[in-house]
C-alpha cells in the first residue's frame, strides 16, 4: 500500500512567495532573489512531506504563478502577442511568463494578460490556454525537469505532476473558428512524451497526470482522446508508472473510460464522489487488471479532521477486492486548496482549542494519510491515534457551540413572500429613475479602492492594540472622505466608500457573524500572488449586530452624491468559506441570506438608497455536472433573493459578479432580479454580453470596461469601443459604466488614471447619443 500526495500549497507557510513575487514585480528584488525564495519553499515542502513519511512526494506541483500557465510554457503554447518577448535566453523566460500572467506595460510594450478563470469549482484561478487552428507546440520551458532534478539532488525521488494533456486542452479556449481544441491532442502529445521520456531517463519511476476533466460531462470525442492519449503515452514509455488522477467529483459516465486507460494507477476523489468506489470495485476489467486504485479519502479542499472510521471503511472495501498492494492512499485532490499548517494557529482567543481540535490543514492532512495507511493493516480500534481521532469527531458532532435553535427555526419559517420584492423590475426601475435622478450611462466602481500599506497598517495596529479604536475609526473616516472628494471631482455618479475597513470581502462579514471562526495564517492561493484566508463556518449563523451600517451611513452623510452600501452575498460567503460538512450547504446559505437581509434592511433605514450585494461566486458554485445544476441554482438564487427582497422598490439593489461565463446560467442571473448587475467582460472583449443579449436580459447592466487584474491603464478609445459594442446589445437606459471588479489590489496612480479615462469615455458616449 502506498501513501502519496497530489500537490502541496505553494505560497509558503508564511506567504513567502506572495511577498517575493510582489517585490520582484515592483523591481525591489531581482530574479535570483525571487528564485531563491521559490527554491526554499519547494525544499521545505519536500522536506515536510518526507518527514511525514509519505511514500510518493510530488514535484512540479509548485508554480510561481499558475500550473496551467506552466503547462502552456512547457508546451510552447505562447500566444502570438507575446512572441516579441521570446529571445531564447533562459533568463528571459520569467519576463515572458509574467507578461502572460499579468500583462506588461513598459519599455514601449503594451500587451494584455491572458484570460483567467476558475479552476473547476474552486476559488483558484488559472490562466486560460489560447489555441489557434494551426496551433504548434514545441518544448519551451524545462521547469518540470529542473524541479525533478532539484529534488533528486536533495535525495528525494519525486513523482512529477503535470496537468494531463486532455484536461489541458479542454481547459483552453479556441481563439479562432474552424477547429476543436481537442483535435490538437496529436500535436500536443509529442511534447508530453518527450518530457516524460526525459523524466524517465533521469530516474523518475512514477508520474502523475492530472485529468480532473474526468469528473466533467465529456463528449465521446473527449473520451476517445483520453484513451488515445494514454495509449500513446504507454506505447512510448512502457516502463514509466503513470498515475492518472480524477478529482472534485464522481466519475459517473466516465467510469468506463477511466478504468480502461492504459495506466498504472487511477486516483478517485472519495470526498466528492464516494459512489465511484463501489462502481470501480464492481468493474471486472479494473479488478482483473493489475492497476492500482488511489483512494482520495482525506479532503484536500476543507479543513475538517478526517473521520478515520469512515476512511478505513473505504480502504477496507478496496483492500478486500484489490489486495493491499493495489491500494494507494491520498488526499482527495491537491492540497493547494488547503491552508498550510494548523500548528501555526497559536492564538487560542481566535481559534479555541476545542474547535481547533476538529481541524486539519495541509501538513496535518499528510499525517492523516500516513496514519490511515498504518491503521489499515492493524486492528485499529485499540490504536491511540484512532481513538483520539474518533473522540474529536464525536466532540464536533455534538458540540453546543454548533447548534442554535433560533437560527434553525428562522430558516424553517421562511415564507414564499420573503423572496419577492414589492413590485416587478419595470415598476421599480421607473420609481428609481425618479428618486435617484441618475444620468444616462451612470458610472460607478465595484466597491474597493487600493488597499495601501498605510491602510493595512491601520488595521494591523488596531489588531495589535497599538492603535485605539477611536483613532482607527478617525483615520478610516479620513480615507473615506478623501476618496469621496476624489470620486466627486472625477465625476463618478454613484460613489463607494472604498472598503478601507475591510481586510477581505468575506472575512469582514464572517468576523461579524456568529458561527464563524478565523485562522491567523490559513492562507490559500486564489491567483498568482493573491491569497485568501477563508473563514470557517462551523456552526449555525446569526447576525448579532449591524456590520456595515455605521460606515455606509457616515459616507452617505459626507456626500451629496449617492453612496452605495456594500455587502457580500450569501452564496459568495458560503462559497469562499470553509463550510460545514455536517449539514446541506443550502441550510447554511439560507442562514447567511437571512443575516444579510437584516443588514440590507438596516442600511435602507439608515438612508442608503443604493445597496450592492456582491455575488462573484455564484457561477463557480455551479456543480461540475449539468445534472446537478438545477438544484444548486434554485437555492443559490433563492438565497440571494432572500437577502435582497426586504427593501422598498425605490431602493436600488446592485449585484456584482466577476469572471463569469453567463451563457448557461443567464436565466438564473435574471431570476436574481437585481436592479443592476455589474459583470466582468473586458478581458473577453464584451463577448460575455452575448448571453445577456440573447436572453433579452431585462434589468440594468454594467459590463466592466477595463480589466482591474492588470496594472495596465486602458485608453479612452478602447473603453469607448467596448461601450459601443455593449450598446449594440443593451438598451442605452440600462447601461452602466464601471470597471471589471474592485480596485483593492491596484495602486492609486493607475487607478486614478484608469478611472479618469473611464469617466472621459462615459462623457464622450453621452454626448454621442
Ligand atoms: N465589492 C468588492 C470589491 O470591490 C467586490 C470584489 C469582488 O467581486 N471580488 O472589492
Ligand atoms: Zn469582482
Amino acid at each position: 500500500m502506498l501513501s502519496h500526495n497530489l500537490g502541496y500549497p505553494r505560497v509558503g507557510s508564511h506567504r513567502e512567495l506572495k511577498k517575493a513575487s510582489e517585490q520582484f514585480w515592483a523591481r525591489k528584488i531581482d530574479r535570483e532573489e525571487l528564485q531563491k525564495t521559490a527554491r526554499k519553499i519547494r525544499h521545505q515542502n519536500w522536506e515536510t512531506q518526507k518527514n511525514a513519511g509519505l511514500d510518493l512526494i510530488p514535484s512540479n506541483d509548485f508554480s510561481l504563478y499558475d500550473h496551467v500557465l506552466d503547462t502552456s510554457l512547457m508546451a510552447g503554447a505562447i500566444p502570438e502577442r507575446y512572441h516579441q518577448l521570446i529571445d531564447g535566453k533562459s533568463n528571459r523566460e520569467l519576463d515572458l511568463y509574467y507578461a502572460m500572467a499579468r500583462g506588461v506595460q513598459r519599455d514601449g510594450l503594451d500587451i494584455k494578460a491572458m484570460e483567467m478563470t476558475k479552476w473547476f469549482d474552486t476559488n483558484y484561478h488559472y490562466l486560460v490556454p489560447e489555441f489557434t487552428k494551426n496551433q504548434k507546440f514545441s518544448r519551451y520551458s524545462d521547469k518540470i525537469i529542473l524541479e525533478f532534478e532539484d529534488a533528486l539532488h536533495k535525495g528525494i525521488l519525486t513523482k512529477p505532476v503535470l496537468v494531463g494533456p486532455v484536461t489541458y486542452l479542454l481547459l483552453g479556449k479556441e481563439k479562432e473558428a474552424g477547429f476543436e481544441r481537442i483535435d490538437l491532442l496529436d500535436n500536443l502529445l509529442p511534447i508530453y512524451i518527450s518530457i516524460l521520456k526525459e523524466l524517465a531517463s533521469r530516474g523518475a519511476e512514477w508520474v502523475q497526470l492530472d485529468e480532473p476533466a474526468l469528473v466533467l460531462d465529456l463528449s465521446d470525442k473527449d473520451k476517445l482522446a483520453l484513451r488515445s492519449a494514454y495509449a500513446q503515452i504507454r506505447e512510448a514509455l512502457p516502463k514509466l508508472k503513470v498515475l492518472v488522477t480524477s478529482y472534485f467529483g464522481a466519475l459517473e459516465d466516465n467510469l468506463a473510460t477511466a478504468t480502461s486507460l492504459n495506466i498504472d494507477a487511477l486516483h478517485i476523489d472519495l470526498t466528492r464522489g464516494v459512489e465511484t468506489l463501489p462502481q470501480i470495485l464492481a468493474d471486472q476489467d479494473f479488478v482483473n487488471s493489475t492497476k492500482k486504485l488511489s483512494l482520495g479519502v482525506v479532503d484536500g479542499r476543507n479543513i475538517w479532521k478526517n473521520d478515520f472510521k469512515k476512511s478505513l471503511g473505504f480502504i477496507k472495501n478496496a483492500v478486500e477486492v484489490l489486495g493491499e498492494n493495489r491500494v494507494m492512499i491520498a488526499p482527495s485532490s491537491s492540497l493547494l486548496h488547503s491552508p498550510h499548517d494548523l500548528e501555526l494557529e497559536k492564538n487560542e482567543a481566535v481559534l479555541t482549542p476545542e474547535i481547533k481540535n476538529w481541524m486539519a490543514f495541509a501538513k496535518q492532512k499528510l499525517q492523516e494519510v500516513v496514519t490511515l495507511k498504518r491503521l489499515a493493516t492493524i486492528n485499529w480500534n485499540d490504536d491511540q491515534a484512532f481513538i483520539a481521532n474518533q473522540q474529536a469527531v464525536e466532540n464536533r458532532r455534538n458540540s453546543p457551540l454548533i447548534h442554535k435553535s433560533a437560527a434553525k427555526a428562522r430558516v424553517q419559517n421562511v415564507k414564499e413572500s420573503d423572496f419577492e420584492r414589492q413590485n416587478a423590475f419595470p415598476i421599480r426601475q421607473a420609481i428609481q429613475l425618479e428618486k435617484l435622478k441618475l444620468p444616462l450611462f451612470p458610472s460607478t466602481t465595484i466597491g474597493s479602492f487600493p488597499q495601501t500599506d498605510d491602510v493595512r497598517q491601520l488595521r494591523a495596529n488596531l489588531k495589535k492594540g497599538t492603535l485605539s479604536i477611536e483613532d482607527y475609526e478617525t483615520r478610516i473616516k479620513k480615507e473615506i472622505v478623501n476618496s469621496l472628494r476624489w470620486q466627486e471631482k472625477l465625476g463618478i455618479d454613484v460613489l463607494v466608500h472604498g472598503e478601507f475597513e475591510r481586510n477581505d470581502m468575506v472575512e469582514y462579514f464572517g468576523e461579524r457573524l456568529s458561527g464563524f471562526v478565523f485562522t491567523q495564517n490559513g492562507w490559500v492561493q486564489s491567483y498568482g500572488s493573491r491569497c485568501v484566508k477563508p473563514p470557517v463556518i462551523f456552526g449555525d449563523v446569526e447576525r448579532p449586530e449591524a456590520m456595515t451600517v455605521k460606515w455606509s451611513a457616515f459616507a452617505q452623510a459626507n456626500s451629496d452624491k449617492l453612496v452605495k452600501g456594500m455587502l457580500t452575498g450569501p452564496v459568495t460567503i458560503l462559497q469562499w468559506s470553509f463550510v460545514r460538512d455536517d449539514q446541506p450547504r443550502k441550510d447554511t446559505v439560507f442562514q447567511i441570506g437571512l443575516a444579510i437581509r437584516d443588514e440590507v434592511v438596516e442600511l435602507e433605514k439608515a438612508g442608503i438608497k443604493v445597496i450592492q450585494i456582491d455575488e462573484p461566486a455564484i457561477r463557480e458554485g455551479l456543480p461540475l455536472r449539468k445534472s446537478a445544476w438545477k438544484n444548486y441554482l434554485k437555492w443559490a438564487v433563492d438565497a440571494f433573493r432572500l437577502s435582497a427582497a426586504g427593501v422598498a422598490d425605490q431602493t436600488q439593489i446592485h449585484t456584482h459578479m466577476c469572471y463569469s461565463e453567463f451563457n448557461d446560467i443567464i436565466g438564473s442571473i435574471a431570476a436574481m432580479d437585481a436592479d443592476v448587475i455589474t459583470i466582468e467582460t473586458s478581458r473577453s472583449q464584451m463577448e460575455l454580453l452575448d448571453a445577456f443579449a440573447h436572453f433579452n436580459y431585462p434589468n440594468e447592466i454594467g459590463p466592466g470596461v477595463y480589466d482591474i487584474h492588470s496594472p495596465r491603464v486602458p485608453t479612452v478609445d478602447e473603453m469607448i469601443v467596448l461601450l459601443e459594442k455593449a450598446l449594440k446589445v443593451i438598451p442605452a437606459r440600462n447601461l452602466w459604466v464601471n470597471p471589471d471588479c474592485g480596485l483593492k489590489t491596484r495602486k492609486w496612480p493607475e487607478t486614478e488614471a484608469a478611472l479618469q479615462n473611464m469617466i472621459t469615455a462615459a462623457n464622450i458616449l453621452r454626448e454621442s447619443v
